[in-house]
């Protein structure tokens, strides 16, 4: 297959893209607070309180009204302490306050103890100048009743979810979990727990992607293993069909005899893609079963790791609605040379050592061990040939959970 006829990872995942709008998930669910991480926003989270509520203390010290005061001591009044509710400030007097405690109605100052002197006769003198509003966090200076604070498609992590816990929420409104059917195709394959026979391995890719699956916010289906044969291969499809938003696997995708996945999509279902400009992942394969979408990763651990991160994840966030699906990724100097143009686009497993991006030395796509060693992926660009020292996209691998 020549270079040309790949398809861009760029068209692959407006393609997906494109499939995500045409399968949302629009049900949705309300979910307390603490089961709610990697969930994704239904509906916009308005605020029902302004924050703070009342203005308050940002200082242990002393509240007064400067306006009209001559700066001589003043005797205190009240003591104010977080979370107690405070009298006005009696004229001609200052009162005692800490952080977060209501700034009494009538004062319009606070300062802070470490500028104030307590006198023999239990006054307080002011040592600095003061002014109107320092020191205290108005009313709604964080927020005002209906303003938008998260928008629907929002992914919810500790902060977003501390946001709602501010407001009072004890649920957030989340949309339902897409339910992916995980497949690993293989002969070889055995789960661990089983002996090995000869010519077979371990099934990694299982719980890589059922980790993954379920960090960005899946429930997963685990379907197990599938032999390389076409019968039980359509069978499966069209019992999974019935159940998943998605079904998910793992080999059989490439142009080989034994590769049945890719064969009963191209034969059974509609084919979307196959064939990208990706390396490793090259025959990463989508389409339809009847009217659910398959994703077919290519079994490499590494291949599967790289299309389901650059490709998979979009899609997965897309039909929950998450809007922004673009990873953090940065520019980094190389400590590497990339001498030999290749047709494909790369995708390197490295780390960030000294400022600098090396290689894991190992970069064949069946070595899953590179992946525990490096901070990321380095792109290189198709055709494209790099110096050390020169600059390449970053991709860390945390951006893609
Ligand atoms: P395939 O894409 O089916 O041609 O598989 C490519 C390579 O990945 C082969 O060496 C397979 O043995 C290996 N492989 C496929 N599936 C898995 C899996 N679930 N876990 C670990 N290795 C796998
Ligand atoms: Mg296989």
């Amino acid at each position: 297959m020549s270079a040309a006829a790949l398809m861009s990872v760029e068209q692959a995942i407006d393609r997906l893209l494109t499939m995500a709008e045409a399968h949302r998930i629009e049900d949705s669910e309300a979910v307390p607070l603490s089961a709610a991480r990697q969930r994704v926003l239904a509906n916009d989270l308005v605020a029902t309180l302004d924050l703070p509520p009342w203005p308050n203390s940002a200082m242990d010290g002393y509240a007064l009204n400067v306006d009209g005061w001559d700066g001589e001591p003043l005797s205190v009044s009240q003591q104010v302490f977080a979370g107690h509710a405070p009298e006005a400030l009696a004229l001609g007097t200052c009162v005692r306050i800490f952080t977060g405690a209501p700034v009494p109605p009538g004062a319009n100052c606070v300062e802070m103890q470490e500028n104030t002197e307590v006198l023999d006769d239990g006054r307080i003198r002011f040592t600095q100048p003061l002014s109107a509003g320092s020191n205290i966090r108005p009313q709604g200076q964080e927020n005002r009743v209906g303003d938008v604070l998260l928008r629907a498609g929002k992914r919810l992590g500790p902060f977003e979810l501390a946001v709602a816990a501010a407001q009072g929420c004890t649920h957030v409104q989340v949309v339902r979990r897409p339910r992916v059917a995980l497949l690993s195709t293989g002969d070889e394959l055995v789960d661990p727990g089983t002996p090995l026979k000869p010519g077979s391995i371990y099934n990694s890719n299982r719980t890589l992607l059922n980790h993954w699956l379920s960090a960005l916010g899946c429930e997963v289906i685990d379907a197990g293993i599938l032999p390389d044969e076409p019968r039980q291969t359509r069978l499966k499809l069209e019992q999974l069909q019935q159940a998943a938003d998605l079904m998910l696997s793992t080999g059989g995708v490439s142009a080989g005899d034994a590769d049945c996945l890719g064969q009963v999509l191209r034969e059974c279902g509609t084919p979307l893609l196959w064939k990208l400009s990706i390396k490793p992942g090259k025959p990463l394969t989508v389409g339809r079963f009847g009217r659910v979408p398959v994703i077919g990763l290519p079994g490499n651990p590494t291949s599967a790791l790289v299309t389901f991160g650059l490709l998979a994840r979009v899609y997965l966030l897309r039909i929950q609605g998450v809007e922004d699906l673009e990873p953090l990724s940065f520019p980094v100097r190389l400590g590497f040379a990339w001498p030999k143009p290749g047709s494909r686009r790369e995708y390197l497993r490295a780390k960030l050592e000294a400022g600098q991006a090396v290689l894991y030395p190992n970069q064949s796509s069946g070595v899953l061990l590179s992946a525990t060693w490096a901070d990321g992926l380095v792109e290189v660009p198709e055709g494209c040939t790099l110096a050390e020292g020169d600059t390449a996209r970053f991709i860390p691998f945390r951006e893609l959970f």
